[in-house]
């Protein structure tokens, strides 16, 4: 039947109906591969297991108590680096990093008094858009899926969900949908903007710092770590003396550079690592503050977006010129709402999922 036109507040309560009705089981394919690390491997190897299969995090598994332990994050590995170059030389750090048992991140997090990662986890067949509330508030970025065994009663990770496999699945699912998200995104303050004048923020969202975190070629691996794990963010854009934007170097960027064991390379300057990023990398994607949520999903819809970065468009004064950033998490927190309270960031998997 033919479709009726939908308002944007009408799409957006659509979506979120469509997200009520289907579970997490509905994101994934019917068969699908996961790899769990146990928390007594050691650093080192679980970065190569990592690196083998392609993934940037995986769920911990401690086998004393037969239970999940977290996820072990690219965020970790961050910190972990950020926490070396205070303590030890660089030679040490270099060494004991990779002598490191996952299962004693926990304790430098806590040194450097970072938010712990939350053990945050839900049930595969809770509605979607509940995992959804969860994944907007734990700053794992993912949330894993853990079931009971019937028989022993034990924990079973089943999978994890990413913001990214959610809004890909509203992509390739609710084109009827989300075709009437019609208003920009900068209109809906969706993002971190350059400056408030550019962003007046209607969500008045806490989590938005001006001015924006941004390097130049000439910045340091090791500085832009440090914004990484200061500021808890994934990315930061590479702008040249005017502002217009050169690239964008992500926290997977040093996960590259530390798995291939080189942890000197952190002295290097951005333009000297970006040379070692693999030649499928696929790009850095931007759209303008004018662009619609609408004509965002569409590009969710073919390419692996992970954020994106938004710069003055074609007819404006300067084409290509930061203006902000809209991250994954921000889209979800626009569709999901950011208003009903949960539990708070670190309480344990029961505490919380009772709270559901
Ligand atoms: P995600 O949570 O989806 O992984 P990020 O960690 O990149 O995304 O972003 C977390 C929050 O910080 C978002 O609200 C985003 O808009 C903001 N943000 C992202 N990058 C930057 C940056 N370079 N400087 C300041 N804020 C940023």
């Amino acid at each position: 039947p033919p479709h009726r036109t939908l308002s944007h507040p009408e799409a957006l309560e659509a979506l979120r109906s469509f997200l009520k009705e289907r579970s997490s089981y509905d994101v994934f394919p019917v068969s699908f591969r996961l790899i769990v690390l146990d928390t007594q491997l050691k650093v080192k190897k679980a970065l190569d297991v990592m690196l083998l299969y392609g993934v940037v995090s995986a769920p911990l598994w401690n086998t004393s108590t037969a239970k999940f332990a977290g996820m072990f994050t690219v965020q970790d590995v961050i910190h972990l680096i950020q926490y070396y170059y205070h303590t030890s030389s660089w030679e040490g750090a270099t060494a004991d990093v990779e002598q490191f048992r996952l299962h004693s991140i926990r304790d430098i997090e806590k040194a450097l008094s970072v938010p712990p990662p939350p053990l945050l986890s839900v049930h595969p067949l809770r509605p979607l858009y509940d995992a959804c509330r969860y994944l907007i508030r734990t700053h794992a970025r993912r949330l894993p899926l853990i079931d009971r065994d019937t028989q022993t009663g034990g924990e079973v990770v089943i999978s994890v969900l990413t913001q990214y496999r959610v809004l890909k699945f509203i992509a390739m699912n609710c084109r009827d949908i989300t075709q009437y998200l019609t208003a920009s995104v900068q209109e809906m303050g969706i993002g971190s903007y350059v400056s408030p004048e550019s962003n007046p923020d209607p969500t008045n969202n806490p989590n938005k710092y001006y001015p924006l975190a941004t390097a130049t070629m000439q910045t340091t691996v090791f500085d832009v770590v440090h914004m990484f794990s200061e500021l808890g963010i994934s990315a930061v854009p590479i702008v040249d003396n005017d502002g217009k934007v050169l690239n964008l170097y992500e926290t997977v960027d040093v996960i590259t550079l530390v798995r291939n064991g080189a942890y000197q390379s952190l002295d290097l300057t951005i333009s000297q690592a970006l040379k070692q990023r693999a030649v499928d990398f696929p790009g850095v994607v931007t759209c303008s503050p004018r662009d619609s949520l609408s004509a965002i999903f569409s590009l969710i819809k073919i390419r692996r977006v992970h954020r994106l970065v938004v710069v003055q468009g074609r007819d404006d004064p300067n084409p290509g010129r930061f203006v902000g950033i809209i991250s994954l998490s921000d889209i979800m927190r626009a569709l999901i709402g950011n208003d009903i309270p949960l539990g708070g960031a670190g309480v344990g998997a029961e505490v919380v999922d009772k709270a559901l």
